[in-house]
């Protein structure tokens, strides 16, 4: 720390760095899935308790449980779990060294530590952003994928080495029952409405699986806060490593860049006691409806704007967010989805003006320092779709209302985008938990949507039985198929 701090000096540049003694801190958070996400946001927030409120007890032990997380734990652990959160605004950039993690484990290397540190009597929370794919959470029935092969695997195994989260979950909840311990608090910080109502539901199922008498307890005493997380948090590139190195004098491996903007809604059900939130600006709200709602919002106008633009602007070329809105076709078209398909059906909430909420999306879309990329939005649309696209659709249909086309016209770039190959014939890289299948019913399917429809984990019989979405969204996809992305979404803009 010292050797950052006088580096960044040298260079005259003000960063902030951490100001408690880390040697001196309880772990009262393990947090599943350290990537850029969680630490721009959730650890953020423990480290302005630390620095501000002098709270000794949350420290987070950072967990990898992917074999792709050693980059990750290799990054931190050289650098005492230190590392540096950009911001960057219009208006210029600041830089931050984070002390909130405090020690890193790398399943692959030794899963029972990890299990032993869940179940350690100083954990109170644990904490994950796995991505939506991490949960095992069928769409279409709302279940746990129990056949899912990890989770065969998970439920038949000894639980020494498990290869999902709800195996460790699982493993040190028992171990926390058989010491007479409270169960933690598990908090999900991914993008999913309901996010903690589904974390309980897909643990339970498991749970139940293996051993009924843990199930009960779990039900009886666990706490799964509802969150609605927001901060737009790009992938860490080299540029950004060399610029923080030439800007703030900060040599680190792995930085993380972010916006200005940072918000957090959490349901207040802990199981064990939780840091002091609303100290550093969370909104903690006892309701867990209010939670709802503002999840809401954020998904289905955030996030689906996200995906709206993801499959149709990397198909045309596109390589960051900020290019799009510069491009009047393209900001029209989500100005035009947000408030004539999705913003009626938000639900209203008390102290938020939703047509100011979306001019506030429009210019965090458009700032190009956080130089945000297309690709990212593209990862893991099986996840992100069924979450963030599908739900307004099926409530449009239900609604009698079908106002929905421009919806469509994004799940129908989505189906174009997994054949695989872009207009220029060049094969796209398409990273998704479910890409065998999906592209290969995407080739199977052309122009006509149904091989793709009919994947039932991910859509539901409202929207395959439908005959006007199935029509527009085959319509869609023809003109995307004979007349390609920029002139087809040209039809979808009024
Ligand atoms: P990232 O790629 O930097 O990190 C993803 C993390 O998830 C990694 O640590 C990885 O190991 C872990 N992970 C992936 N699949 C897993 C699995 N099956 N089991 C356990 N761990 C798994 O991505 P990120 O930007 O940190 O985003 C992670 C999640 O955070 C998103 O999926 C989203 O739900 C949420 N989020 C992200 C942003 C953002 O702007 N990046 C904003 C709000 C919410």
């Amino acid at each position: 720390l010292k050797a950052i701090e006088q580096a960044a000096r040298q260079k005259n540049r003000d960063v902030e760095f951490p100001n408690f003694d880390r040697s001196n801190v309880k772990e009262g958070i393990v947090h599943i899935g350290v990537g850029g996400f969680h630490r721009a946001h959730l650890a953020v927030y423990i480290d302005s308790l630390m620095k501000e409120h002098g709270d000794r007890n949350w420290a987070i032990c950072g967990v990898g449980l992917q074999p792709f997380d050693a980059g990750m734990r290799d990054a931190l652990v050289g650098q005492d779990c230190l590392y540096t959160l950009i911001e960057r605004a219009e208006k210029g950039s600041s830089a931050r060294v984070i002390g909130s993690i405090n020690s890193f484990l790398f399943a692959p290397d030794g899963p029972t530590k990890v299990i032993d540190k869940m179940a350690h009597p100083d954990t109170k929370i644990v904490s994950m952003t796995i991505t939506e794919s991490g949960y095992y959470y069928n769409e279409n029935t709302h279940e746990l994928e129990i056949e899912h092969p990890d989770i065969v695997a998970d439920l038949k195994s000894d639980l020494q080495s498990p290869r999902t989260t709800f195996g460790f979950l699982f493993a040190a909840l028992e171990k926390r029952h058989a010491a007479g311990l409270k169960p933690f608090t598990v908090l999900s910080c991914d993008n999913m409405q309901k996010n903690g109502s589904i974390t309980r539901h897909m643990l339970l199922s498991f749970a139940r699986a293996r051993n009924a008498k843990i199930a009960d307890w779990i039900e009886a005493q666990g706490q799964f806060p509802n969150s609605m997380v927001d901060r737009i948090t790009p992938r860490t590139t080299d540029n950004d490593k060399t610029a923080l190195a030439e800007t703030f004098g900060i040599q680190d491996s792995w930085p993380v860049v972010t916006e200005p903007f940072t918000q957090w809604v959490i349901e207040d059900s802990f199981a064990d006691g939780r840091p002091a939130f609303e100290k550093v600006g969370v909104q903690v709200v006892s309701n867990v409806h209010e939670v709802e709602k503002f999840e809401c919002h954020k998904l289905r106008l955030l996030n689906a704007s996200h995906s709206a633009v993801a499959y149709a602007a990397y198909l045309s070329g596109i390589e960051y967010v900020h290019e799009v809105f510069e491009n009047p076709l393209y900001y029209k078209f989500i100005y035009n989805m947000m408030h004539k398909e999705v913003k009626p059906l938000m639900p209203a909430i008390d102290g938020v003006d939703i047509d100011k909420y979306c001019d506030t999306l429009l210019e965090r879309f458009a700032n190009p320092t956080i130089m945000d990329q297309i690709g990212r939005l593209t990862i893991n649309g099986s996840g992100k779709l069924p979450q963030f696209i599908m739900p307004t659709i099926a409530e449009q249909i239900m609604a009698g209302t079908h106002d929905f086309k421009r919806l469509v016209f994004v799940t129908a770039t989505w189906f174009r985008f997994l054949n695989g190959k872009d207009e220029q014939g060049k094969p796209i890289f398409i990273d998704d938990p479910m890409v065998e299948d999906l592209q290969a019913r995407a080739i199977k399917g052309g122009a006509k949507p149904f091989p793709l429809l009919d994947v039932k984990s991910l859509f539901g019989d409202d929207l395959r039985g439908d005959k006007i979405f199935v029509e527009e969204l085959t319509k869609a996809m023809e003109g995307l198929y004979r007349d390609g992305t920029m002139a087809t979404l040209a039809k979808y803009v009024d």
